[in-house]
């Protein structure tokens, strides 16, 4: 099994922007230290955010949001790309549909994507279902995945698990199980 992390939308839109909320906010150092311990671990990152054009469908459902070159679609702060992670745009909710990703994910070697970020409901479902559609094994670590209720992150974990078979963990077990891989491919 060959994991890469996938961050989905952790843009200063949905952080700190006009839709963001105390949610999104909440796992920001949780999956700051996941995405440590996965480079640690020498797993792939890759960020996949929105970068929106004014004709894109996605405006008549949201309105104008994370449109490409504006500060609003740039990862927070916190979360920047570091040396070696790899960052791709979208214009749809799939972190796959157009974006170069399963191509770069199968020149990895990947056979399982961690799905993190934002939304669960939303585009992390509709990345689960390209990933599920395209064979791919699915990894949701709950702590670092968030929507705007309670109720739709719930509802939206129970689909990802139900429809597409997700793995539904924690950021801890997965960096511990990663740690216990490490220390074992040295002995
Ligand atoms: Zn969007």
């Amino acid at each position: 099994m060959k994991e890469a992390v996938i961050v989905v939308d952790m843009l200063k839109e949905f952080v700190y922007g006009r839709l963001g909320n105390e949610r999104t906010r909440s796992i920001l150092p949780r999956l700051q230290r996941f995405l440590d311990a996965a480079r640690r671990a020498g797993k792939p990152v890759v960020y996949v955010g929105d970068a929106h054009l004014p004709d894109d469908p996605e405006m008549k459902i949201w309105g104008q949001h994370a449109m490409k070159g504006t500060p609003e679609a740039e990862t927070v702060e916190e979360l920047r790309p570091q040396p070696g992670d790899y960052v791709l745009e979208k214009r749809t909710y799939s972190a796959f549909h157009e974006t170069g990703l399963d191509l770069l994910l199968r020149s990895l070697g990947v056979d399982t994507v961690v799905i993190t970020g934002l939304h669960t409901n939303i585009c992390d479902r509709h990345t689960a279902a390209d990933a599920f559609a395209r064979g791919y094994q699915i990894v949701v670590p709950e702590d670092c995945v968030n929507a705007f209720t309670e109720e739709e992150h719930r509802s939206g974990l129970e689909y990802l698990k139900a429809i597409y078979g997700a793995r539904i963990t924690s950021s801890d077990e997965l960096a511990q199980e990663w740690a216990r891989e490490g220390s074992t491919a040295h002995v």
